[in-house]
């Protein structure tokens, strides 16, 4: 079923889901159903699982010479997202990226997704490659989310890159996008930013998920700018707990996004990891149900392999 329709179908009630990484290179499958079974009691109606572009890594030959390799650390998002379908009787959400994609790819991938009757993709641009400095899109390959929105949005109407392809077979994709309450961090000014949200919208996305956020405040915000431009779909608040003192730096930097003064403080306050930890999960919690009860469609966290606090947060609201 599309994301769209758990919606349409909640009656106002907000639902939960769940966003995985996929393992490590090498990994097993089972890592990822040790994170979700503990999280299927609070019966998410989907899982999103993302997806990874290579790294460009140096790696010291015997010659004495650095060569650079690209190296793929988690792949899988595609048979992941089967596994959990076949597993739990859920839907999955697999997230596509424009980045190391050409369309030749992207199409081939939503060829695969359809057979496997994946009714549903994230479709984003990915971040700069370490080493980059900025995004680099594959060589005819998309520039920008909205292009990958518009080929998803081609093949739902039959439209394929071969033009010899006639009546070709109507994909059925639900498209979400993602949305930025603190700005995407390369867009010169929030106008800016939700200009392409919005064209994002209307080239055919069906759902905006976004950025993770710690003051609420910066959500409804958000969503009120959204309604005012015209933006009308679902805006998924995405969160995230902090619950390690370093994260209250590292996430700034990874995410492009503020800590509020009195979560820093109430950090501070708290002498041992665990304090902090306790500290980091009743901020998620009372954020969530401020969510919850001002009826957003739905709450989503980034788990990051943290089931214990996932959990503990869930069972809090839920
Ligand atoms: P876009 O919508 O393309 O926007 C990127 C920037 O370009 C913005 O500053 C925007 O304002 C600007 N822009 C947009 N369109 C145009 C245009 N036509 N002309 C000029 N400027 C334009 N990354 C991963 O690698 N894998 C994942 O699985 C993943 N999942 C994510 C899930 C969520 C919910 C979110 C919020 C992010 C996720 N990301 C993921 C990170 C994402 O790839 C980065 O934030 C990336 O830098 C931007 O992606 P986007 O789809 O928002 O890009």
């Amino acid at each position: 079923m599309k994301v769209t329709e758990y919606f349409e179908q909640s009656q106002g009630q907000t639902l939960i889901s769940f966003e995985i990484l996929p393992p490590l290179k090498g990994g097993s499958v089972q890592h990822i159903f040790d994170v979700l079974d503990p999280l299927m009691e609070f019966k998410p109606p989907f899982v999103d699982v993302t997806y990874h572009r290579e790294e460009f890594l140096y790696k010291k030959m015997p010659s004495g010479y650095y060569e650079k390799v690209a190296i793929r650390k988690r792949p899988g998002t595609v048979g992941i997202c089967a596994a959990i379908m076949h597993r739990y009787g859920v839907d999955a959400v697999p997230h596509l990226i424009c980045g190391g994609f050409t369309k030749e790819e992207t199409e081939n991938a939503l060829i695969d997704l359809n057979f496997l009757n994946i009714q549903n993709v994230l479709a984003i641009r990915g971040d700069a490659r370490k080493f980059d400095g900025r995004f680099i899109p594959e060589p005819g390959g998309h520039a920008y989310a909205i292009d990958l929105v518009r080929q998803i949005v081609d093949m739902n109407h039959g439209k394929y890159l071969d033009p010899n392809i006639e009546n070709g077979v109507k994909t059925n994709f639900c498209i979400g996008v993602a949305g930025y309450p603190e700005k995407h961090f390369e867009a010169p000014n929030m106008e800016l930013d939700l200009y392409y949200t919005k064209q994002k919208i209307e080239v055919g996305a069906n759902y905006i998920v976004t950025q993770m956020f710690f003051d609420n405040e910066k959500y409804f915000d958000y969503v009120a700018r959204c309604r005012k431009i015209g933006i009308e779909v679902p805006i998924v608040p995405g969160l995230k707990p902090i619950t390690k003192a370093y994260q209250l730096t590292s996430i700034p930097r990874m995410f492009h996004v503020d800590i509020p003064v009195a979560l820093v403080q109430e950090f501070r306050k708290a002498k041992t990891p665990e304090a902090q930890q306790e500290v980091g999960i009743e901020w998620c919690i009372a954020q969530s149900k401020e969510l919850k009860a001002a009826g957003v469609p739905c709450l989503h966290y980034y788990t990051m392999g943290d089931v214990a606090t996932i959990k503990r947060i869930a069972a809090a609201v839920f």
